[in-house]
């Protein structure tokens, strides 16, 4: 199904076998829970224990891009929850009268799908149902928020801005600028080929470090493509400057499903991690393999060939 953030493999989350087969068709390791779609915050407390922390934020942000980990009502540990605002997720919800388990509907260790043909590079050879709504407008995951703690923190970085769930007490994670965990556990949004991405140093900025970058991998005989936000991009290259943050989070997904036909190499000018920024180096540093560049050091050309 469409959603406001990417493509979803939704399953009756009331179904062990439906969602066992969630986990099938994607790959996905057992041990990372799926996020349950629900309609509304009175669908989600038949499912969940809320307090008026939780009650605020979904008064605020749901329908929307904010999942929400809370006490399961049975007691049986935590269950993560969020309403879509996607006109015809919200209409799956409805018409099938029960929560939805999904989670997004690429192979595990993909980019995420933010059209129906993503998914269906993906999962085309498999008994899925697509329904096409359109490219996906955040492109990027869902903010995911646990409240099974005191103060709640930020578990993803997401389309929902630190900034933003500040205001609630809500605490950001370490993950802003260069997240703690490497993506090792779970290999994540990775392009077929190899990806650098070069964050802003002492002695440079991020977009100015792609010039350097792009001569020395194409003298090495690499097809070169750059991603970049609000920079021109060096002569010769592949890829594509996006006019704003918001922009680049909307297509990052797809640019690397793109270009990896394309180049041999993708080199990213991340952006800050303000904002939307803080949810898209996220994405870069799990995608990279848990490296980030910094500008005005040596070009690095030992790059790790991905699968
Ligand atoms: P995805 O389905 O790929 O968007 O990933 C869902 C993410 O939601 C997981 O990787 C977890 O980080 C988070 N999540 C889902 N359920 C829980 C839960 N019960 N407790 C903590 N985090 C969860
Ligand atoms: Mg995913």
């Amino acid at each position: 199904m469409p959603t406001e953030t990417v493509y979803g493999l939704a399953a009756n989350a009331l179904d062990p076998l439906a969602c066992t087969a969630v986990y099938a068709l994607k790959g996905r390791p057992a041990d990372n829970p799926l996020i349950v779609h629900v309609w509304d915050l009175g669908h989600a407390q038949t499912l969940a224990r809320t307090d008026s922390r939780a009650e605020q934020l979904a008064g605020d942000f749901w329908p929307g891009p904010l999942t929400l980990v809370l006490e399961r009502k049975d007691g049986l540990g935590t269950v993560a929850l969020r309403a879509p605002v996607h006109p015809v997720a919200r209409q799956l919800i409805w018409l099938s009268e029960r929560p939805l388990a999904a989670p997004s509907a690429n192979l595990s260790g993909r980019p995420s799908p933010t059209t129906a043909q993503h998914v269906a590079e993906d999962l085309g050879g498999t008994p899925v149902l697509i329904l096409d709504g359109g490219p996906s407008a955040f492109g990027l995951e869902s903010t995911v928020v646990d409240l099974t703690k005191n103060p709640a923190a930020i578990l993803r970085p997401g389309a929902v801005s630190a900034e933003a769930l500040a205001a609630y007490g809500v605490e950001a994670s370490a993950s802003g600028s260069r997240p703690p965990s490497p993506g090792t556990r779970y290999r994540h949004y990775r392009p077929r080929v190899p990806l650098v991405v070069l964050v802003d140093g002492a002695r440079g900025r991020a977009a100015d470090a792609l010039g350097p970058w792009a001569r020395d991998l194409s003298s090495r005989g690499e097809v070169v493509a750059c991603l970049a936000v609000g920079a021109g991009l060096p002569e010769g290259v592949l890829g594509r400057s996006f006019p704003s943050v918001e922009a680049m989070a909307t297509g990052l997904f797809a640019a690397f499903r793109e270009l990896e036909n394309e180049a041999s190499v993708i080199v990213v000018a991340a952006p800050g991690a303000e904002g939307l920024g803080r949810a898209i180096r996220d994405r870069l540093w799990r995608a990279a393999g848990g490296v980030f560049r910094t500008a005005g050091e040596p070009v690095q050309p030992e790059l790790e060939r991905g699968d």
